[in-house]
């Protein structure tokens, strides 16, 4: 690579001047973002992108689930497209960065690219991804699911949200239902840049992540079933309190997780009384876990122990534990092609950086079961996302985006 080429930089100002206009669309009052996915506020924050991709002379398409691919012509049109993207939706109180660091990131390098006169020998195609957040939505990470061939189109089409309204009708009324069917733009290999969700590199002052693994996932729908019965002529001994229950799980959840650590999570995230009341013994708990690890084996433990805890706590308690898997997502082991051209952008521009894993599902993840990916982490501010405080450095968000951009140049090529 010439010396001129490996100087490249992005334009900080401009990356951080995106990120705060883009912010505007469904800006809350304490500094963050509420913009679901195929909200009008979503509808808004795409013509943005459209039109600033369209200024950038890409050429944009939609496919029948709303995803935006904006191609930027390569050398040889014969070779498929280095995808570069992330997603513009967030949680109904999210922050800045989360999805956006990544696809305005893709956009800043296109144009550090003009600028530059760069041609790549491959295309480039920025991807901004339908619905990642999953809020609106089941499942999180939809589009890039139905992508790889996980879902149909017209399954992802017909799921709900809490008003009945379809993704269908709902990219309808926002003007997003394209005619590119899902799946036929092609890419030849994909790379995300995200903040990192956690506070390892924050902890230990690494400006770069290289993202080289994501978690496995394990879903539990749960259902305890004991006695509804009067809270003050019931004697201790012959009750079956369905809450009571549930505590012994929560705590056989930490304990198990604790045991399998460090690489394992687990949590019970939703519990609900079906008729709660202060005199009443609760007889009827729906519940929710979700355990997660690196490591297929370490997933198969996690799910014999908690089956086994589970039915020990019923019989003890003479009341029924059922638990149903509803979802099992696989570890994801990036491409390591693709992960050793992150490391090499990132020791190319002098940043300290360290190989991590992701704890949080992106779609890069389900994009690497058909496409070589992997991922580039930029530290936030006490590892907090998902919330309104949700913060990270200008400094930082360039670094990313600068790396994002050298593993983009060397795995599409640059005529010498
Ligand atoms: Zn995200």
């Amino acid at each position: 690579m010439s010396r001129a080429l490996s100087n490249l930089q992005i334009d900080s100002g401009r990356l951080w001047g995106m990120i705060h206009e883009t912010a505007q669309f469904g800006a809350t009052p304490k500094g963050g973002v509420r913009r679901l996915t195929l909200s009008l506020e979503d509808k808004l924050v795409r013509n943005w992108f459209r039109s600033a991709c369209e200024a950038a002379g890409l050429e944009v398409q939609i496919d029948a689930l709303g995803s935006m691919f904006a191609v930027r012509r390569g050398r040889d049109m014969n070779k498929p497209p280095v995808g570069l993207g992330s997603h513009l939706d967030t949680q109904p109180s999210g922050g800045k960065f989360d999805g956006v660091l990544g696809t305005l990131a893709a956009l800043e390098v296109v144009r550090t690219l003009n600028d530059a006169g760069i041609e790549t020998d491959a295309p480039l195609c920025i991807v901004n991804w339908t619905n990642e957040e999953g809020s609106r939505f089941a499942p999180a990470m939809m589009a890039s699911a139905a992508y790889v061939g996980d879902f149909s189109t017209g399954d992802i089409l017909s799921r709900k949200d809490a008003e009945g309204l379809t993704v269908g009708e709902a990219l309808q009324a926002i003007g997003y239902r394209g005619d590119t069917p899902v799946g036929a733009q092609r890419l030849g290999t994909f790379v995300e840049l995200h903040i990192e969700q956690g506070p390892i590199l924050e902890a230990e002052q690494k400006t770069i992540g290289v993202v080289e693994s994501g978690q496995g996932v394990l879903w539990y729908d749960g259902k305890i079933t004991g006695f509804e019965s009067h809270a003050g002529s019931t004697p201790m001994r012959l009750r079956r309190d369905a809450l009571a229950t549930l505590s012994e799980i929560v705590l056989a959840v930490e304990y198990i997780a604790k045991k399998h650590g460090p690489n394992a999570v687990g949590t019970v995230g939703e519990a609900v009384i079906a008729k709660p009341s202060r005199n009443v013994i609760p007889g009827e708990i729906a519940f929710t876990m979700d355990c997660r690890s690196v490591d297929e084996a370490t997933m198969d433990a996690l799910d014999g122990d908690l089956r086994a805890a589970a039915a020990e706590i019923a019989a003890r308690r003479k009341v029924e534990v059922r638990l149903e898997l509803i979802w099992r997502k696989a570890p994801t082991h990036f491409d390591p092609k693709i992960v050793e051209a992150v490391e090499n952008a990132a020791e190319l521009l002098g940043y300290s950086h360290r190989r991590i894993t992701s704890g949080a599902g992106h779609d890069a993840c389900n994009l690497n079961t058909k496409i070589p990916s992997a991922m580039v982490f930029v530290p936030c501010k006490d590892g907090v996302s998902h919330n309104e405080l949700e913060d990270a450095t200008q400094a930082d968000c360039a670094a990313g985006a600068n790396v994002l951009m050298h593993t983009v140049l060397a795995l599409a090529g640059v005529a010498s």
